[in-house]
């Protein structure tokens, strides 16, 4: 009966598992050769200088230029796309290491691929689930939620309304939602164990943490900043984008072409009080009227800013919650979960593989299935993670998952240049600290997902983050 009540609340969450998260790299053109011979040569005046070639910086900078204005972004990979990533695998085709998936409500994302001309791939989600714990395994068909867990989920989103998109830190009763976890919430209201079990999903699913480290306030933000547990559990993942996600930031790139370089991780930027900026990085220096910084505030700590940061915005940086991701993309040479009717998507509590999805490339030319695998995984070595890893692959779907054609990973916890996927925040910082996390601080302005109240900490939120940025430089270049 135990173990039955657990296949049945892995099974209940199958849904919201949907929304887990995951590089050959795609080279652009650049400004400049990577050696550092010309790099150190490299002096630029600009108006505006963009650190960091992910989505938000690469929007960012393409309202720029396209306003007329002289830009120069700069990243410390030797790629475009950070969190997006796509990943060749036989046959000539790409999966995502990083974000992939985005849905109909996304309207900046869903735009911006019909311009550049990258099609959707839709998620196949058709079929049983399969879910494997304590050596048994069973299959389920995709559930809907309990009149109690809708009841708590539209409870949770009634309170987010109180949460000021642009300004969550501004809430009534901002400090007293932020001093408390959202199982704090739970336990206080007296939330059943299969509801705060869906709620815990939710937040596993999406911010990769749980109800225990997760700030409420912080929590109703990012409900109402999706658009409710529906949106959140199922509207964003709709689609894949054929070729992989980096293709929009290659594409953008490919646009901006001279005016991206790579290899220059900024180390220092000087004088945002002051009439100018200047950015030095390892490819050289850049001076700028105005300077945006597009990328999670916990990877803004490795830039020294001088003066010093105000406090607050300081205080945000070095305390920003960070989650990790691992996922890992195994190929065969076609769907074979398909013709026994599985969709691909499966649970294991095994401590390897936590969920799989079906990844197939539109033309269904080989089978791919994608894993999220436990960060713990990373202390194997290599030949026995993946080991470790088709076993449990096979336990779910049997012993042709044996025999893959292709196996390949994506470990972000190996980054340098990426601390986390997503942005979990504890209790106590969004109150405290938060009204710095978009306020432009003297001549930086500040992007990144993170900084969208729309879709924050997905791609749609990076893509309206750049241009929110975007906007608010070219306002304040009018008076400069
Ligand atoms: C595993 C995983 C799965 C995900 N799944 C999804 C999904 O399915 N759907 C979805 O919508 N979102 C998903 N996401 C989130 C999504 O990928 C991100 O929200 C989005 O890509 C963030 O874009 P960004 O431009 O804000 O930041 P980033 O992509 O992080 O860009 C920041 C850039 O700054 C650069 N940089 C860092 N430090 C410096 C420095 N000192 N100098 C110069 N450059 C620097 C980095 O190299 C990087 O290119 C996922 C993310 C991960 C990692």
């Amino acid at each position: 009966m135990k173990l039955l009540n657990r296949i049945g609340a892995m099974a209940s969450i199958s849904r919201r598992f949907l929304l887990k998260w995951p590089a050959a790299t795609y080279a652009v053109s650049v400004l400049g050769a990577r050696d550092g011979s010309a790099h150190s040569r490299m002096r630029r005046d600009v108006d505006v200088a963009i650190v960091g070639a992910g989505l938000s910086g690469l929007c960012a900078a393409r309202l720029l230029a396209r306003a007329g204005r002289s830009v120069l972004v700069l990243d410390a990979r030797d790629r475009v796309g950070g969190r997006t990533l796509n990943q060749r695998i036989i046959g000539n085709r790409w999966v995502d290491g990083g974000g992939q998936w985005i849905g109909g409500s996304q309207t900046r994302v869903m735009a911006l691929a019909d311009e550049l001309g990258i099609q959707r791939v839709p998620q196949y989600t058709t079929g049983l689930g399969v879910a494997y714990a304590n050596g048994t395994r069973i299959t389920f068909e995709r559930d809907t939620p309990s009149a109690e867990t809708l009841r708590i989920q539209v409870m949770l989103e009634n309170l987010s309304r109180q949460v000021p998109l642009d300004a969550p830190w501004n809430a009534a009763e901002a400090a007293l939602l932020d001093a408390q976890s959202v199982a704090d919430w739970l336990q206080a209201n007296n939330v059943g164990a299969e509801a705060s079990q869906a709620v815990a999903a939710t937040i596993g699913t999406t911010l990769s943490a749980s109800p225990e480290n997760t700030s409420l306030l912080w929590f109703l933000f990012y409900l109402r900043s999706a658009g409710g547990f529906a949106e959140l559990n199922d509207g964003a993942q709709q689609h894949r984008l054929e070729g992989g996600a980096q293709s929009l930031s290659v594409r953008l790139a490919e646009e901006l072409a001279g005016s991206v370089v790579l290899g220059a991780p900024v180390r220092r930027i000087k004088g945002w009080c002051s009439d100018s900026v200047l950015l030095h990085s390892d490819a050289g220096t850049v001076r700028a009227r105005r300077a945006i910084v597009a990328m999670m505030p916990r990877d803004m700590q490795r830039i020294d800013f001088t003066p010093a940061l105000p406090r607050n915005r300081d205080a945000l940086q070095r305390h920003w919650g960070a989650s990790s991701g691992f996922k890992v993309h195994i190929v065969f040479d076609r769907p074979f979960w398909r013709d026994q009717g599985l969709s691909g998507i499966g649970f294991m509590d095994s401590g390897g593989v936590e969920v799989t999805f079906d990844s197939t490339p539109a033309d269904g030319a080989v089978g791919v299935l994608l894993a999220f695998v436990n960060p713990a995984a990373s202390r194997l070595s290599a030949a026995a993670r993946r080991e470790r890893i088709i076993e449990d692959v096979s336990k779910l779907f049997g012993e042709q998952a044996r025999a893959p054609l292709d196996y390949v990973e994506q470990d972000w916890t190996r980054e340098t240049w990426t601390a986390g996927c997503v942005s979990p925040q504890p209790p106590g910082l969004i109150s405290s600290s938060g009204s710095a996390l978009k306020a432009p601080t003297g001549r930086i302005h500040w992007a990144g997902t993170e900084t969208s109240g729309v879709w924050c900490g997905y791609i749609e939120g990076a893509i309206r983050a750049g241009e929110r940025a975007a906007a608010e430089v070219l306002e304040q270049l009018a008076f400069d």
